[in-house]
């Protein structure tokens, strides 16, 4: 089922900056980097009952689904050829769900 959400351009250009700084900080730790989250959210605007103030970060720990296809745990692939092995799976498994 496909979901529209109402995004301005900037919301977007925003959320993706913030993806790329911390996919920036994973790969100059590889192996070893924890942000101290595995999610963040950041509101734009206030919200009464829902977010108290605009620009206000809030991060979460979700733990990992065993039955996700996204963030289930995997081996990380070690040489391009696990990493097309990974990825025709991967391929698979979508074309199957
Ligand atoms: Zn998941």
């Amino acid at each position: 089922m496909e979901t529209t959400i109402p995004a301005s351009k900037a919301s977007i250009s925003a959320i993706a900056s913030l993806h790329a700084l911390v996919t920036l900080g994973l790969l100059g730790n590889v192996g070893s980097y924890d942000p101290g989250f595995t999610t963040l959210l950041l509101s734009f605007q206030r919200v009464e009952d829902i977010f108290e103030e605009a620009f206000r970060p809030y991060r979460f720990r979700v733990p990992r689904a065993a039955d996700c296809l996204i963030c289930q745990a995997r081996p990380t692939p070690s040489s391009v050829e696990d990493l097309d092995v990974a990825l025709d799976q991967a391929l698979a498994r979508l074309g199957n769900e």
